[in-house]
């Protein structure tokens, strides 16, 4: 039986492909490990995606990766409905079978409104806002 002697050298063993971490080891490994859901997940499937395997599409074209949710609730739109919020919802997604990544917005009111966005137009929007945000907040 081996005993580990100085704790010290423990260190934290993270996924190779999405950076959770797994467990702390004494040894280093040969290469590079997966936690148990990326070992598990669908070819394609992107490493922020919260669902992983996809079993449950029945067709590739329902196979779309979700991350986290990020949502905004808006004070000066009005309210959808009663004790509704208006707000927008943001996701990063993946269109598996059309290769796609996109930023996901919703914006959620009296009709559901929804945009993809690429990653660069993402970031377009996002430097637009900050800029037009710091214009409107001078006064
Ligand atoms: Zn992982
Ligand atoms: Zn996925």
């Amino acid at each position: 039986m081996t005993t580990i002697q100085n704790a010290t050298d423990w260190t934290d063993l993270n996924c190779s492909s999405c950076g959770a971490f797994i467990c702390r080891i004494a040894v280093p490994l040969g290469g590079p490990a997966q936690c148990q859901p990326c070992q598990n997940r669908a070819p394609g499937c992107a490493s922020w995606c919260a669902e992983g395997e996809h079993s449950d599409a029945l067709f590739l074209d329902d196979a779309v990766c979700w991350g986290p949710e990020v949502v905004i609730p808006l004070s000066l739109e009005p309210s959808p409905g009663l004790a509704l919020i208006p707000s927008l919802e943001i996701s990063p997604r993946r269109q598996i079978a059309r290769g796609v990544d996109s930023v996901y917005v919703c914006w959620q009111h009296l009709f559901g409104t929804d945009i993809d966005l690429s990653v660069s137009e993402a970031r377009q929007l996002a430097a637009v806002l900050l800029t037009i945000a710091d214009r409107v907040d001078v006064d």
